[in-house]
């Protein structure tokens, strides 16, 4: 996409601190990171968001993922790392260019788990089932 911020950092368009290339898949560090080494995952050509993307060319994010992780890891010394992924603009999606973030981890570094809340009694057997009603068998592509 022409305005697409990440489609120009593909196309050399504009710079970025590229980490990864393969003929799919560029990983860059993120401008405004959560701590060093904060590295964004995107496919080369342009899909919205996890959604809107393909099986095969998520299946590439993860393995990019698998492969560069612990040289993150190493390269910037930390102990472990959060995979995230804002799936629409309710989930704080800025850039609407599939991206994971692989965000390195630290022990003295501040910040903290999402909190969780408990179910009341029945609540989460329901919520599972309403989920189940609309999983179809043998397709990924439950494009939203
Ligand atoms: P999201 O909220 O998941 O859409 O995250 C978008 C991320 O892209 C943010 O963490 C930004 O800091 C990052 N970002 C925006 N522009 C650039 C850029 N030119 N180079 C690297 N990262 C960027
Ligand atoms: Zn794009």
């Amino acid at each position: 996409m022409s305005d697409c911020i990440f489609c120009k950092i593909v196309a050399g368009q504009i710079p970025a601190a590229k980490i990864y290339e393969d003929d799919k898949v560029l990983a860059f560090l993120d401008i405004n990171p959560i701590n060093p080494g904060h590295t964004l995952v995107i496919p080369k050509i342009h899909f919205s968001n996890l959604t809107q993307t393909p099986v095969e060319v998520s299946q590439n994010l993860i393995m990019v993922i698998k492969k560069i992780s612990p040289a993150i890891m190493k390269g910037v010394g930390a102990q472990g790392f959060n995979l995230g992924l804002n799936n629409g603009s309710i989930a704080g999606q800025i850039i609407f260019h599939m991206h994971f973030h692989l965000i390195p981890r630290f022990a003295d570094d501040g910040h903290k788990l999402w909190s969780g809340r408990q179910y009341q009694l029945g609540e989460m057997e329901k919520v599972a089932e309403n989920i189940k009603k609309f999983l179809i068998p043998n397709s990924y592509f439950l494009y939203g």
